[in-house]
């Protein structure tokens, strides 16, 4: 018989290859979907909360893996990023949104949002991949990053906002509030705009602890003249009240789930405003 000790050194050793050949397998899954082509970019569009005009979209990336059918970004993105395979995805989709800028506005008071991971920005690659993938193809419409505040820049990455921001190119900071350092990043991002997290706009009408930090957001956007975008709005109560509380741009199940970009024209058709 087999000492205890023994047999549990030796499940703990199985346990750890099962999850390193599933990570392999993750990552594998992942490349192997990007040459397959099962990686769809769908789009969100931001309306001003004036009269619902759409002024952009959020491309948002979809995985129809024919293995396990559809995978939510929640989970696949961190994966990717723990795997260091955040930047092909990144290249990916904004080569398919650059392919079909078509469908959108040509115009650059149109913007266009992509999420990227602060681990795309070492050394300059963002930069470069903009230049080769985005700036190429001269899109008429106004590009935007998105960066969450979970994984904040280390110090010299800044360099690499600075030339974001002489490139033109506007930027976000994503699920504002939700992170652990908002305001030292925010002074050494210069955003041009925050995004206002679905969390908090849930919290409108109904929480009173997160509908204050909600206030307080509005409020410190106003103060440094950052344009504020609020995500998550499904309900009129939540878009009168972010109305009235100066919150130019709308995003949510309200006015548009995320589509695949060649619904959007129709989408478009659809929209009239006042
Ligand atoms: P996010 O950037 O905060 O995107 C907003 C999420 O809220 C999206 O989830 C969107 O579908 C969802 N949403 C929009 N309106 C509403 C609403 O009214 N109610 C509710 N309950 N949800 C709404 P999604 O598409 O599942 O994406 C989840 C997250 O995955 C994104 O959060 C983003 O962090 C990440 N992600 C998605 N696509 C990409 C990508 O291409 N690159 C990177 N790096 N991350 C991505
Ligand atoms: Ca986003
Ligand atoms: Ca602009
Ligand atoms: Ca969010």
């Amino acid at each position: 018989q087999l000492p205890l000790a023994l047999m549990l050194s030796l499940l703990i050793g199985y346990i750890t290859w099962l999850a390193s050949a599933t990570r392999m397998s993750f990552s594998w899954e992942i490349n192997l979907g990007i040459a397959a082509r099962e990686f769809e970019v769908f789009c969100q569009p931001l309306v001003r909360a004036r009269d619902r005009h759409c002024v952009g979209v959020e491309i948002l990336l979809r995985w129809n893996n024919p293995r396990q059918g559809w995978i939510s970004p929640d989970v696949f993105i961190p994966l990717a990023e723990q795997q260091g395979l955040i930047a092909p995805l990144t290249r990916y989709v904004l080569a398919e949104t650059v392919r079909q800028r078509h469908l959108f506005p040509a115009s650059e008071q149109f913007h266009i949002g992509i999420n990227v991971a602060a681990s795309h920005f070492h050394n300059g690659v963002i930069i470069d991949d903009l230049r080769r993938v985005w700036f190429a193809n001269r899109p008429e419409q106004q590009l935007m990053l998105e960066l969450t505040e979970r994984d904040a820049l280390p110090d010299m990455d800044y360099r690499v906002v600075r030339e974001l921001h002489q490139m033109g190119v506007e930027l976000a900071i994503d699920d504002f509030g939700t992170g652990q350092s908002s305001l030292a990043y925010l002074e050494r991002l210069h955003p041009n705009v925050l995004k206002i997290d679905k969390s908090f706009t849930a919290a409108i009408g109904t929480d009173a602890v997160n509908s204050t930090v909600t206030d307080i957001i509005i409020a410190l956007g106003k103060r440094l003249r950052i344009n504020l975008v609020a995500e998550g709005v499904e309900t009129e109560q939540q878009e009168g009240y972010l109305r009235r509380h100066g919150v130019a741009i709308l995003q949510g199940y309200l006015y548009a789930k995320p589509m695949p970009i060649a619904d959007f024209p129709r989408w478009l058709a659809g929209d009239l405003p006042p």
